[in-house]
Order: structure tokens, then C-alpha cells, then sequence
């Protein structure tokens, strides 16, 4: 049987359409316009890239997006004046800092200057730890996408046998947490994890966040299997480069029970799951009810 390939490129246009249809009703009952401000230090060219692709989504849901440019050797003291300014604001409702940020500058210092209520990312360690702990917090928005696929998919997540291979800050450990917290049963998976195939075999659900091209095949899966592909990878192609996940789309499709392609899977979630961040971030600030779906 041929596994279901679960269109995270549809599922993202309908949490825009929905943060969008909530941000119309704050403007027009609350007088409200949700802001999200992005930061940007340096020229990298894929952060160029994240960065005009954010902006422009946010105008799209209506919102207000402004965008702060500052050349790559900006001084530590002057990103945390903005980031203070920005903080301040209340018509920045959401703060997202674009990562990596050039190496003079201390990311985790930049990062925890930030109003954890305005911290979009869910990089903040009080975030983090709100987020271990099972408490309300901003999610980080990758693994946010990942829960939201995968409850879309699935209904209740609760009892099921899940893995995380990759223990980043950014996606492994913030996923495991969130499908702890919907009850699942977690393995945490990483580099000097023994046996891995054997490991993933047990997995009703796998979520796969390395950055290895096609790392795992489709013998390791468990027949039925759920499988959400987080990884982006440039491998050489046949006229240009082309993108591959972690895992072998081709041989585990014949295996999985559904599963994310890469492009077109995780990687459009994670904009939209910005927006659902802002306006969760707008709706907490002024004490509104939260829109239903698009929070952990
Ligand atoms: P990191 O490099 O920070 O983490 C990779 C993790 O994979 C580490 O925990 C590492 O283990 C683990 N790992 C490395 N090799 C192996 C192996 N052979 N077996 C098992 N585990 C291994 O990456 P990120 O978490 O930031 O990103 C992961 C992937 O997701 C990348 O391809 C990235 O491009 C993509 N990504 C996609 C996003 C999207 O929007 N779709 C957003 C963010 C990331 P250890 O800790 O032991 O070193």
C-alpha cells in the first residue's frame, strides 16, 4: 500500500486563512491590528530569503509586519536597544530575531532580552521552560507545524509510540515536549543513539530532524507508520540542485502509513505557525480568548 503524502502546503493556506479570519475580527470588533516585527543583522542571503517571505505572508493575513535591517556589524548594545524599543511597542504584538545571528553577537543573550508574551520564536528560556513544564508558552514554530500535521492526521495522538530523531534546541527537544504533552509515549533519538533502525521500528509516529539527506530508509519503519519530515537538504540534481528530506521519500512511502514530502510538507508550516504565534501573542496581551487550533 501506498502511504497517504500529507499536503503541508494545503494545511499551511488553511492556518493563514484562519489566523486571517481571526485578524479581521480583532480589527473590526477590538480595533486591534496584530504587529509582528522581524530583525534582521547582516546580509545572509537565505536569512534575506526567510526574512521578505515572512513580511510578505504577514501583510497577506492582514497584519502589521515591520522589518528592521541593521548592517552585520551591529553592536550588541544597539540590537538590545531595539529589541528593547520593539518590546515597548504595542503595536508589536510579536518579536522574531532572524537567526544565526553574525558570531560577535551572544544569540542567547539577544534571545532572553526578548518579552517571552511577544516571543514568537519560543526561543526564550522562560518559553522553554513553560514548555517543559506544560505550562502556557509561545512554541517554537517548526514543531508546532510538526503537532499540528500530525493531530490533522491522526485526531488523537494520545498512547501512541513516537521517536524524534534530533535533539536540537530549535525542533528535537521542543517536539518532544510537545507530543509528551499530547501523551504520546517519546524516544528521543541522536548521534550516538544504538541501533536507530531498530528504534524507529517501534514507532507509530516518527519525526525525523537531523539534516542528513535521506537518512532513513523505508525498512526501518513500522508498517502504518505516521512520518513527518522536517529536514532540508541540498543534494546535486540532475540540471540544479534539488531538495531531499531525512528520510527515503521514495522507499518509505511503500511502507508508512502517511507521510510529509519535502518540499511541500513541514517547511511551509512554519511561517504560517509564525502568524498562529502572533496572533496567540495579540489575543494573550489584551486578554482575549485565544482562536481555537492554532496553539499547542
Ligand atoms: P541540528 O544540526 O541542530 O540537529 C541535528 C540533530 O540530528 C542533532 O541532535 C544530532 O545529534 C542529530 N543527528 C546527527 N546525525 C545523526 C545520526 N546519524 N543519527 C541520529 N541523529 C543524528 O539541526 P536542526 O534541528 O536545526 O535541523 C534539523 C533539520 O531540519 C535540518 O535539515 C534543517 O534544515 C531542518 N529544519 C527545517 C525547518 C523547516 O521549516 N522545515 C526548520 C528548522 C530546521 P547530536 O545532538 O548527537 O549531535
Amino acid at each position: 500500500m501506498t502511504a497517504k503524502t500529507i499536503d503541508g502546503k494545503a494545511f499551511a493556506a488553511e492556518v493563514r486563512a484562519k489566523v486571517a479570519e481571526h485578524v479581521a475580527r480583532l480589527k473590526e470588533e477590538h480595533g486591534i491590528t496584530p504587529g509582528l516585527a522581524v530583525v534582521l543583522v547582516g546580509e545572509d542571503p537565505a536569512s534575506q530569503v526567510y526574512v521578505r517571505s515572512k513580511g510578505k505572508q504577514t501583510v497577506e493575513v492582514g497584519m502589521a509586519s515591520f522589518e528592521h535591517k541593521l548592517p552585520a556589524e551591529t553592536e550588541e548594545a544597539d540590537l538590545v536597544a531595539l529589541i528593547d524599543q520593539l518590546n515597548a511597542d504595542p503595536e508589536v504584538h510579536g518579536i522574531l530575531v532572524q537567526l544565526p545571528l553574525p558570531s560577535h553577537l551572544n544569540e542567547d543573550l539577544v534571545i532572553n532580552r526578548i518579552d517571552p508574551a511577544k516571543d514568537v520564536d519560543g526561543f526564550h528560556i522562560s518559553n522553554v521552560g513553560r514548555l517543559a513544564t506544560g505550562q502556557k508558552a509561545m512554541v517554537p514554530c517548526t514543531p508546532l507545524g510538526c503537532l499540528m500535521l500530525l493531530r490533522e492526521e491522526l485526531g488523537s495522538l494520545s498512547g501512541r509510540d513516537a521517536v524524534v530523531i534530533g535533539r536540537s534546541n530549535i525542533v528535537g527537544k521542543p517536539m518532544a515536549q510537545l507530543l509528551l504533552g499530547d501523551s504520546c509515549t517519546v524516544t528521543i533519538a541522536h548521534s550516538r543513539t544504538k541501533d536507530l533502525a531498530e528504534v524507529v521500528r517501534r514507532a507509530d509516529i516518527v519525526v525525523a530532524a537531523v539534516g542528513r539527506p535521506e537518512m532513513v530508509p523505508g525498512d526501518w519503519l513500522k508498517p502504518g507508520a505516521t512520518v513527518i519530515d522536517v529536514g532540508i537538504n541540498r543534494v546535486p540534481g540532475d540540471k540544479k540542485p534539488r531538495l531531499v528530506g531525512d528520510v527515503e521519500f521514495a522507499s518509505a512511502r511503500e511502507v508508512a502509513g502517511a507521510i510529509t514530502p519535502v518540499p511541500g510538507g513541514v517547511g511551509p508550516m512554519t511561517i504560517a505557525c509564525l502568524l498562529a504565534n502572533t496572533i496567540t501573542a495579540c489575543c494573550r496581551a489584551n486578554g482575549l480568548i485565544e482562536p481555537e487550533g492554532l496553539t499547542a
